[in-house]
This record gives C-alpha cells, sequence and structure tokens, in this order.
C-alpha cells in the first residue's frame, strides 16, 4: 500500500497523460477529475481508471483531444455528441453547454452520446451545483461485457448504470450532492478488492451459477458471474428505465447485441438540469430545506457512532481526510499505474513524476 498527496497524485497522473499525447486542456479536466475520485473516497473512479484509459487510447477506441459537439439543438433540449472522446472532457463538455442553457431557459434536458468512460457522476452535478443550478443525470455504460444481472437473472445484461441527483447550496444549506450506481457496488469497487486481494461483502456478486459469492474475481476472471442489483429488483428497475432513458432516448446505444458499439467503455447520460429560483422564491426554499435537513439528521441513531447523515456528507469528511492524511493506493492499482506509465514511455518510478 502506499500513501500519496493531493499533490503526488496531480503531478504523476499529468505526466501520463501528457506522455499519452493529451494537451493541457484535456490533461487539468482528467486529472482533476480523477484526483477529486480519490479524495472523495471512490477509488473505482480514481487514477486507477487510467491504465485503461492508456490502452484504450493506445488501441484507437478513444480518441485525445476531442470536444464536445452539439448535434441536436432545439433550445432548452440538445444533444452533446462526444466524438469518441475522452469521457471526462465530454462530460465536462456536455454539461457546461446544459449549464448555459439552462441558465436562459431555465430548464435544460441533454443528451450526451458517442463518448468514453465519464468517471464519477457526481462531477457533473457538483458542476451544476456549483452553477446554481439543480440537476439530475441518469446514465448508461455500454463496454466489452455488462456487469450486473438483472434481478431474478443469472447472466449480466446491463451495467452498473448511476444516477446523481444535485441540489445547489440554497442560503447558507449545504450543497447536497446523491451521486450512486444503481447495483450493489460498482464495478471498479469490486476491481480494488481484486487488485487489494481482499473479497467483496455478501450480497453483492453472484458465481457463473448464480451463487453468492463474495469473490472478486468472478467479475474478473473466467468463468464470470455478475454484480446484483441494489435494493433487488428496484436496483434492477431503475437500471433498466436509466438505459432506456440515457441509452435509447438520447440516440445514444444498448447493452442489446443488436446495438452499435465501438469497443471500450462508452457512457451515454441523460441530463435535466434547471434552475431552482424559477420554481419558488429562495428565501422559502433555503428555510425548507433547512427545516428538514435538521429534522433528518436529528433522528435517533440506532448506534450512536453512527448518525443519521445526508447525501453528499460521506464524500465531504472523506475529503478533509483524505487532504490531511495522504490517499492510499493499493499495490495492485499502483503496479497497473507503473505499467501505464511505462507504456507511454516514462519512468515506473511514479513519484519521481510527480
Ligand atoms: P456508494 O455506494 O458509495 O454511494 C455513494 C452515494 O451514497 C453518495 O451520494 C453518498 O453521499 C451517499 N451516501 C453514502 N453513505 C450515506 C449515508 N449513510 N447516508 C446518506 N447518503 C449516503 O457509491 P457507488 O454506488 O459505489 O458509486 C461510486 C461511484 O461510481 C459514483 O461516483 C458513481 O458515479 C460512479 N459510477 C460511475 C459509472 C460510470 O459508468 N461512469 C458507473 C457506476 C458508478
Amino acid at each position: 500500500m502506499q500513501t500519496v498527496t493531493e499533490a503526488q497524485l496531480f503531478g504523476f497522473c499529468d505526466a501520463i497523460l501528457k506522455g499519452l499525447g493529451c494537451d493541457a486542456h484535456e490533461r487539468k479536466i482528467v486529472t482533476d477529475h480523477l484526483v477529486l475520485g480519490n479524495l472523495s473516497g471512490h477509488d473505482s473512479h480514481g487514477i486507477g481508471m487510467l491504465p485503461t484509459y492508456v490502452a484504450d487510447a493506445t488501441a484507437g477506441i478513444m480518441k485525445l483531444n476531442q470536444r464536445g459537439v452539439i448535434s441536436r439543438d432545439s433550445g432548452a433540449m440538445i444533444v452533446v455528441d462526444g466524438q469518441a472522446g475522452f469521457g471526462q472532457v465530454m462530460g465536462h463538455d456536455h454539461t457546461a453547454f446544459a449549464i448555459e442553457r439552462a441558465k436562459k431557459n431555465g430548464v435544460c434536458v441533454a443528451g450526451l452520446i458517442n463518448s468514453h468512460h465519464i468517471g464519477r457522476i457526481g462531477t457533473y452535478g457538483e458542476m451544476c451545483a456549483d452553477a446554481g443550478l439543480a440537476s439530475i443525470h441518469l446514465v448508461n455504460s455500454v463496454s466489452y461485457r455488462a456487469s450486473v444481472a438483472p434481478w431474478r437473472g443469472i447472466e449480466a445484461r446491463i451495467s452498473t448504470n448511476p444516477i446523481c441527483i444535485a441540489v445547489p447550496a440554497i442560503g447558507g444549506n449545504r450543497r447536497l450532492i446523491l451521486d450512486m450506481a444503481t447495483s450493489q457496488s460498482a464495478v471498479g469497487k469490486v476491481r480494488v478488492a481484486y487488485n487489494s486481494k481482499k473479497p467483496v461483502p455478501p450480497g453483492r456478486l453472484i458465481d457463473v451459477n448464480g451463487d453468492p459469492t463474495t469473490d472478486p474475481k468472478v467479475l474478473f476472471e473466467e468463468p464470470k458471474g455478475a454484480l446484483t442489483p441494489a435494493g433487488e429488483h428496484k436496483g434492477f428497475a431503475l437500471a433498466f428505465m436509466f438505459e432506456v432513458l440515457a441509452g435509447c432516448l438520447t440516440g445514444g446505444n444498448t447493452f442489446a447485441p443488436g446495438s452499435e458499439k465501438t469497443g471500450g467503455i462508452q457512457n451515454n447520460m441523460m441530463s435535466v438540469v434547471f434552475d431552482p429560483a424559477r420554481l419558488d422564491d429562495l428565501g422559502h426554499m433555503a428555510y425548507e430545506l433547512k427545516t428538514y435537513m435538521d429534522y433528518i439528521q436529528a433522528t435517533k441513531p440506532i448506534d450512536p457512532e453512527f448518525p443519521v447523515i445526508l447525501p453528499g456528507d460521506p464524500e465531504r469528511a472523506m475529503i478533509a481526510e483524505r487532504r490531511e492524511k495522504g490517499i492510499p493506493i493499493d499495490d495492485g492499482t499502483w503496479a497497473e499505474l507503473q505499467n501505464a506509465a511505462k507504456a507511454v514511455g516514462l519512468s515506473t518510478d511514479l513519484l519521481s513524476l510527480a
């Protein structure tokens, strides 16, 4: 296990992306995104994704230095074509377009298609919240192989299809960010367990026969099993509808065999971004929010060590902790990062790159 500082993480992430051929704009967006993923405690969507990005860019599946392009435009509704580009840049461009339109029209419904993996969806909700807007982001993911079994099924036929709901900081209340997969676990978290040679908690995985297992290898070694949906049928039903909205209604694609795929990890996203100030007086909204947040947090806890908290709180606490104590990187991920550095012609002494 390595423990690195935020600055070191920035340094070697930037160096690997530069070695890969990313321009300064792309490096800044991707590095900020990945480092914040680790800082927030979502190592599944931090710099551990870099080796996959290096491999997909080298294979020509993900194109470097692209910009999102509006391919359909009816004012408050747009589709952004991600040009098979770096997903973090495409997610950023898509959200920036949606924010601009929501400021103008009050609301924007925006589809993002043809993009590589867009990473931690919370990033896009945070962008909207920081612009004073509320947002809902629904995502599907299409890759080489599905990872999640539909409820009652054995075979993986869907992905971890995440959702983010963001509410800006209104009248002194803190920003609220819900950002989660619809499966019991994100694939990246099972990857971190696999790389760390640790079991995953029970209930998250089934093996090739549909039997429960805690061994993360069922996602990475043959014969492959699957992740289970969160909340039994409810997580599956949400994931299915997100695939319909993000994958079918935007002009994107799905896991269905006849649906066109470019390889690598592709994400489609449907975002609804709106200005809450057009729905109510912000003073009243702030009062209702505070009253409700206080009421919920004052719930008597089952275990006093674990009080009731709100979406966005664990990430805020983890950022403070990791800024102070450093960011742990497991040995398997460290070795993969060294290989990625080597693949782009750099030293495998990552800290010397920082
Ligand atoms: P998770 O299970 O850790 O859930 C995170 C969410 O739950 C956060 O909003 C957090 O604030 C909230 N939360 C946690 N504990 C809470 C508590 N006690 N009370 C109230 N709220 C609480 O996250 P996950 O499902 O493993 O997802 C991890 C990351 O993976 C996310 O950033 C997601 O966007 C990303 N992801 C991306 C893709 C993709 O295809 N790009 C796919 C799946 C997941």
